[in-house]
């Protein structure tokens, strides 16, 4: 169909596309069309008489012309394509299959397809394991690499999935954590891995100290090096079995993060340590639904007045399910 459009130069053409989808006035239903040194960008069809004005004040030229365009394809998606809800996540350039996933092909093509950054898709061959919590995978489709950058509310983390825990699925329970912190607040993140609470916390939160431990020596390479890449100052990544560190940093947390389900109630001691009066400790672990929270509370409460603190209040959450009858929840604790 004819449309009226600007004619630009390509290489202002981002400039003048951030533009017109600014002012909303670019009809993204249409395919932006290219000859070999434009671009002709389709208005909508009620474009203000202004624009003219706008386009006589831009530092370089275009031109209001008319020209032929084709209506975007929609693109399809995973599950039009393969015919069943496909279950995956995507972490940066790589997509990771659930392990019930059926027919890891055609859903691993239907990914690229539907995803075009993605360029390798994995099936994991283990369930997260270890002291290290980490899983062995293995390729379906694309580039063979466990290697990629995330980006997560702001951040860019460096990953290699089968050296290092990570999983996009919590990134709004760290963004819930990083609008707990105040200014000035010290957090201490006791299973950092690579960082994406510490680092997320550090960046919104300039003002604060956030010391980030992690034993695993491949999670803090990953780690230093995520810290680099955001540009923040000030975390400490410490590369340690968190007990055998945690005197340095005695009373002095505002927040302890405890991200270790399955085994964090053996490092509640450590916690009450690190954590000051009037601290939040953020507790998480993986519980039947039969019983979601209260085992969980009697252990922090028992660690706590262990250490001569009472629990001032505390608030429980699920933060995903895990299994058909398991939770991953958050128990959050205000000692004094
Ligand atoms: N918080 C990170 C995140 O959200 O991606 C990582 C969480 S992962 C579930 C738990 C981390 O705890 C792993 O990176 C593991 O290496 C680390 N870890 C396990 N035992 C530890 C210990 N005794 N001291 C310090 N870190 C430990």
């Amino acid at each position: 169909m004819k449309r009226q459009c600007i004619q630009v130069e390509k290489k202002k053409g981002e400039k003048i596309r951030k533009l017109l989808m600014e002012k909303g006035w670019l009809d993204t239903s249409l395919r932006i069309v290219s000859d070999e040194s434009y671009l002709y960008m389709p208005l909508i069809s009620d474009f203000p008489a202004d624009i003219n004005k706008l386009t006589n004040e831009l530092p370089f030229e275009v031109q209001l012309t008319e020209h032929e365009f084709e209506t975007q394809k929609k693109p399809k998606t995973v599950e039009q394509i393969t015919g069943h809800i496909a279950r995956y996540e995507i972490i940066g350039s790589i997509a990771l299959l659930d392990h019930d996933e059926v027919n890891l092909e055609k859903t691993a093509d239907a990914i690229i397809q539907v995803h075009p950054h993605v360029k390798t898709v994995l099936a994991a061959l283990s369930a997260v394991e270890g002291e290290f919590r980490t899983r062995r995978f293995t390729l379906i489709k694309g580039e063979n690499t466990t290697q990629t950058l995330h980006k997560e509310y702001g951040c860019r983390y460096a990953i290699d999935m089968e050296k290092a825990y990570f999983t996009p699925r919590l990134a709004t329970e760290r963004s819930r954590i990083m609008e707990q912190v105040k200014d000035g607040d010290t957090v201490v993140d006791m299973f950092a891995g690579v960082g994406p609470f510490s680092i997320l916390i550090a960046k919104k939160r300039p003002s604060c100290r956030v010391i980030a431990i992690d034993k695993n020596p491949e999670a803090v390479k990953l780690l230093r090096n995520n810290i680099s890449l955001n540009g923040v100052t000030n975390v400490e990544a410490v590369e340690a079995d968190v007990r055998d560190v945690i005197y340095r940093y005695a009373g002095t947390a505002d927040h302890v993060i405890m991200n270790l389900p399955h085994t964090a109630e053996e490092f509640l001691d450590s916690a009450m340590v690190v954590a000051k009066v009037g601290s939040v400790i953020h507790y998480y672990d993986i519980t039947p639904e039969s019983d979601l929270y209260s085992s969980s509370l009697a252990h922090i409460e028992s660690a706590a007045s262990k250490a001569g603190f009472t629990i001032e209040s505390h608030s429980t959450r699920i933060v995903r399910s895990y299994s058909p009858h398991q939770f991953n929840v958050c128990i959050e604790v205000r000692i004094t």
